[in-house]
């Protein structure tokens, strides 16, 4: 029989935590994580063309044109080490995006799997974006009290600089979160009605999350 390809969405309001999660779960599926908020950090330190657009919207915290993000996630999920499949976190973020991802995987002949919805309460999501460290290298996370690094403002993975991100400050934590209501939160019963959404509690500790969420793809994966 043909393998097919799974993909995985993690859904989440801004600093829910679906990219400490992807990351730790991707590794040990050995599927790549694709974060669409780490590739266009990766044009705008790069100032390609694509980035210096993207980072007008990322500034103030709204969400880069639907056509711009769907035209580089697709060519990110054409590359050869997605080819067992992929946790993708941060995509897609509205319906149309959704919609797009649905004939992206049609097209090559893929399956979305599952899509953990990570739920964390408000007040936890401006604690958590307002206390993040992020590594200019490769975007691991951390947190200044919740997840602090073993030296201080240096990546624990990679050795390089731990930032403080431009759109992590009060005011556009404030937008960012409100962008998510509006435009993303549509993507939850989306996902309900195609029978693959399941709701996983954000709100505890970071170990204890993805012991739930491995158990919950593993599961899956060999249900296939
Ligand atoms: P997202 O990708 O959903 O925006 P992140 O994974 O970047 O979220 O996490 C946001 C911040 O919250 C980071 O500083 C991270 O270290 C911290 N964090 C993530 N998960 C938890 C958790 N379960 N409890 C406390 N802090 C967390
Ligand atoms: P967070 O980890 O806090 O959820 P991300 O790193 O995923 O943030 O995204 C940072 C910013 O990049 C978003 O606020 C938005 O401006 C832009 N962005 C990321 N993913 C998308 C997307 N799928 N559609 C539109 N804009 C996006």
């Amino acid at each position: 029989m043909k393998h097919v390809r799974d993909f995985y969405v993690f859904l989440g309001p801004p600093g829910a935590g679906k990219g400490t999660q992807a990351k730790v779960v991707a590794h040990r599926l050995g599927i790549p994580q694709i974060s669409s908020g780490d590739l266009f950090r990766e044009n705008i330190k790069n100032q390609t063309e694509m980035g210096i657009q993207a980072n007008e919207y990322i500034k103030v915290g709204d969400l880069v044109p639907d056509d711009v993000t769907v035209a580089m996630v697709r060519e990110r999920i054409s590359r050869t080490d997605c080819m067992n499949g992929a946790i993708l976190d941060g995509f897609p973020r509205t319906p149309a995006q959704a919609k797009a991802f649905d004939g992206i995987l049609s097209e090559t002949g893929c399956k979305l799997n599952r899509v953990p919805y990570i739920k964390v309460p408000e007040e936890a999501l401006i604690e958590r974006l307002s206390g993040r460290l992020t590594c200019r290298d490769k975007g691991h996370v951390f947190h200044k009290s919740y997840n602090p690094p073993k030296e201080p403002g240096v990546c624990d993975f990679d050795g390089s600089e731990l930032y403080q991100r431009e759109d992590d400050r009060p005011e556009t934590v404030a937008r960012r979160i409100r962008v998510y209501i509006e435009r993303t939160q549509p993507l939850i019963e989306y996902y309900q009605d195609r029978d693959v959404l399941v709701e996983v509690d954000g709100d505890r500790d970071i170990e204890t999350i993805t012991a739930d969420l491995v158990k919950l793809l593993e599961v899956e994966e060999t249900n296939v």
